[in-house]
């Protein structure tokens, strides 16, 4: 008998729990076809709400239910890494609590495992019931990540993925603290089937992510799988050399057949503050790759668990 763990990430989740156990279980008659069990890992990210008394309360009920209960909110690249760590199945699929991602779409995901794939993940097409500026920003990023990432990463992939235990290691093998997953699902590689879907709205309680911390979250993204900003810095000082280069022979020669009348101060001031902007900016893309590589050395743990079930 294989066991399959589905892993969902809660944080404020109370309405959503007890709902996400029932829609899920209406979806199991083919695991039982297959002979696979399940179980079903909350792990509550920091809730403040009653998240936590409502997966006990599940847990009573179904031994298959469990919890991991973190000591504070450490993010959901943090719940799902904890996640997969306590996973014990032969395969493991991460969901979200608000139904955002279609239990229905597991039996097809299977089909695909079953082919020879090692992972199938899934993506959404549309962007519908999601605020314009954030759908706007979001393309951005992926398309810039394209030119800059020799890693894949999907447009309008979600964490909806259904993976084998050899791939779940893989991923498990890797133990930054600054995670980007959507990353390092393509760093890994292994064969990975893409399903798409139409977006499904959250069905209660409102999106965890404000627009600033998914503007933080990308640049964790960035960061942490390219270097091109930081050759940006070379290229600009290159670029600038070549400048200061032609106008000082203008310069020269303009005042040899010329003379040298004291004037021109207000474009002084220009060009400094121009390349005083380029090397602070310069800098400050250097600074969030320090940044980065300071956190990472200190090696503190991913995640902290206060209680598990
Ligand atoms: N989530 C989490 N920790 C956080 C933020 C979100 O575990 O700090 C969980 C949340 O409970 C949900 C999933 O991650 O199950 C996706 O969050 P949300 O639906 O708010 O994001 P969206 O679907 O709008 O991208
Ligand atoms: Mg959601």
């Amino acid at each position: 008998m294989k066991l399959l763990s589905v892993i969902v990430p809660c944080y404020n989740e109370e309405e959503n729990v007890p709902y996400f156990y029932d829609e899920f279980c209406k979806n199991t008659a083919f695991l039982k076809e297959k002979d696979i069990e399940f179980e079903i890992l909350y792990i509550d990210d920091g809730s403040q709400d009653n998240t936590v008394p409502e997966v006990r309360a599940l847990h009573e009920k179904d031994e298959r239910v469990h919890l991991v209960s973190f000591s504070r909110n450490f993010g959901k690249e943090a719940a799902m890494y904890a996640g997969l760590e306590k996973s014990r199945g032969d395969y493991v699929v991460i969901m979200d609590a608000d139904l955002q991602d279609p239990p229905y779409l597991l039996e097809e995901m299977f089909r695909y495992l079953d082919e020879g794939y090692d992972s199938v993940a899934t993506r959404r097409v549309s962007r519908k019931g999601e605020p314009p500026v954030r759908s706007f920003f979001a393309r951005c990023f992926y398309r810039m990540m394209r030119h800059i990432s020799k890693t894949e990463i999907m447009d309008g992939a979600r964490d909806y993925r259904l993976m084998t235990r050899q791939m779940v290691n893989a991923i498990l093998e890797m133990k930054e603290y600054n995670r980007f997953t959507k990353g390092i699902y393509g760093w890994v590689g292994f064969q990975t089937k893409w399903l798409e879907f139409e977006n499904v709205e959250r069905v209660k309680g409102e999106t965890k992510w404000s627009f600033w911390k998914l503007l933080l979250y990308s640049l964790e993204g960035i960061t942490a799988f390219s270097t091109v900003p930081l050759s940006i810095a070379s290229v600009m000082g290159v670029l600038f050399c070549l400048l200061a280069f032609i106008l000082i022979i203008f310069i020269v020669v303009r005042t040899a057949i010329f003379g040298d009348p004291v004037s021109g101060w207000p474009s002084l001031v220009c060009i400094i503050s121009l390349i005083s902007g380029v090397q602070l900016f310069c800098m400050g893309i250097i600074g969030q790759y320090l940044a980065k590589t300071y956190m990472e050395v200190k090696k503190r743990p991913i995640y902290l668990t206060k209680e598990e079930l």
